[in-house]
């Protein structure tokens, strides 16, 4: 396979790069570097997803009937990698790429035409509401209730690790409809107003050390008599399951982790120059040499792998299982390179695990680059969890593609 960029790619790679530079907010970038995880607070996410809205390229992956570029998979490729050179926060994946491609195949014309536009637009943004306490890996087993009464549904029960639930603007559930036949049978998957009354949202904090009231990324949400329109259920009524489904192949592989990761790496290859072992650089040792080696080739297949994903699909396509090995070795790898970063720095990392905000004005010891290794590697424990676990992308990729 060929990676290297053709003379029209080059040029497409300089458009997007001279734009995104002269168009980043400084303090988006800034607020971006110091996250934990490239994750910013709502005000500077709006403000920069509205600028990319404005460009046209706020949702290159849409079908272009939608809003979308109409971008080959290279130059999709191409931005992601160029937005994250210049420090781009995530953008909301929950909005952008996980429930729109379900409204686009599965939602009501009303629907499509009440909620597409405005994630376009960069006016509103979603939850995701799958978890619960003891329905994680074993998702059909959630116990969330929503009992219809004429056109409602009265939805009672809880979500846990609800990321960004405490600014969302909506959330999309699933929810217990029926408690007959199979357990996948009796879900339904609904768009919840989170200003409805009767929802409350409590956050959880991570060890990462983001204690502060609105930096936080998860929660839990409690629903108590939460009234729900029942022209908000996508699809019909129990087939909640095909559709969750549907969009945990986006969840898993849409994330383009690769130009993430290079990053990362870019930034260990760093460290491996200024920090010093016995008054050298950590370069200057072979064994280390050989670990950085050995991590930039699994790096380069997470690319590889990333890249022949992307050509292989149209805009518009469902991932399928493949995207449980973009997600499950993507995560890995990352978390390798975080890994290796805490040992770069050693003793100079401690200070960090629970202190520095990114607007924190504690001086780092043990020079530039160290102050978020720590934060980093806490916060990349959660990347082989979420959306599924390593063990469960496994147990997918077994079953569907080698037939176990
Ligand atoms: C930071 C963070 C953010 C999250 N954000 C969201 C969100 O926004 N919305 C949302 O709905 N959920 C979210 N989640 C929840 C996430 O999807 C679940 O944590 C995940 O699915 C695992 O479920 P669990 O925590 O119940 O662990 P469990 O399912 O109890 O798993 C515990 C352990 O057992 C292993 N295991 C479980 N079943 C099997 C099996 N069949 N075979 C082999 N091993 C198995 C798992 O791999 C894991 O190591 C988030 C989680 C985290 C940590």
């Amino acid at each position: 396979m060929n990676l290297a960029f053709n003379a029209e790619e080059l040029v497409f790679q300089k458009e997007v790069r001279d734009w995104i530079t002269a168009n980043m907010p400084p303090e988006v970038a800034e607020e971006s570097r110091r996250s934990r995880s490239s994750h910013v607070s709502k005000e500077r996410l709006l403000q920069w997803q509205k600028k990319l809205s404005q460009k046209g390229w706020l949702v290159p992956n849409w079908p272009k009937e939608y809003g979308g570029t109409g971008w080959s998979s290279t130059q999709k490729f191409i931005f992601e990698m160029e937005m994250a050179r210049a420090d781009s926060p995530y953008l909301s994946s929950f909005s952008l790429k996980m429930v729109a491609p379900v409204l686009m195949k599965y939602g009501s014309e009303a629907q499509k035409k009440r909620f597409l536009p405005k994630i376009a637009a960069a006016e509103e943004l979603w939850c995701q509401g799958y978890s619960e306490p003891g329905s994680g890996s074993d998702l059909a087993s959630l116990r969330t209730r929503a009992e219809r009464q004429g056109d409602q549904y009265i939805v009672n029960g809880q979500k846990i690790w609800t990321t960004n639930a405490h600014w969302a603007d909506w959330m999309f559930c699933l929810v217990r409809t029926s408690n007959e036949g199979k357990r996948q049978e009796g879900i339904s998957f609904l768009l919840i107003d989170m200003k409805t009354p009767g929802i409350k949202v409590d956050p959880i904090y991570l060890v990462d050390g983001t204690r502060t009231p609105m930096r936080h990324e998860v929660n839990q949400v409690f629903f108590t008599d939460v009234r729900v329109p029942v022209e908000n259920r996508v699809g019909e009524e129990n087939k909640g399951w095909t559709y969750a489904k549907y969009l945990l192949e986006f969840e898993r592989g849409g994330q383009a982790h690769g130009p993430r990761l290079r990053k990362a790496f870019r930034h260990l290859q760093t460290l491996s120059k200024t920090q010093l072992n016995e008054g050298e650089p950590l370069s200057a040792s072979p064994h280390w040499r050989e670990r950085m080696a050995a991590l930039e080739m699994e790096l380069d297949a997470v690319e590889m792998n990333e890249l022949m994903f992307y050509s292989s699909l149209k805009t518009g396509d469902a991932p399928g299982s493949m995207a449980s090995i973009v997600k499950m070795r993507g995560t890995e790898v990352g978390q390798k390179i975080t890994e290796l970063a805490v040992e770069a720095v050693g003793w100079y990392g401690a200070p960090f695990t629970e202190l520095r905000n990114y607007d924190s004005n504690i001086v780092p010891v043990g020079g530039e680059y160290v102050d978020d290794v720590s934060p980093r590697y806490f916060n990349q424990r959660k990347t082989t969890i979420y959306g599924g676990s390593s063990e469960v992308q496994r147990n997918v990729l077994a079953k569907a593609m080698l037939g176990l």
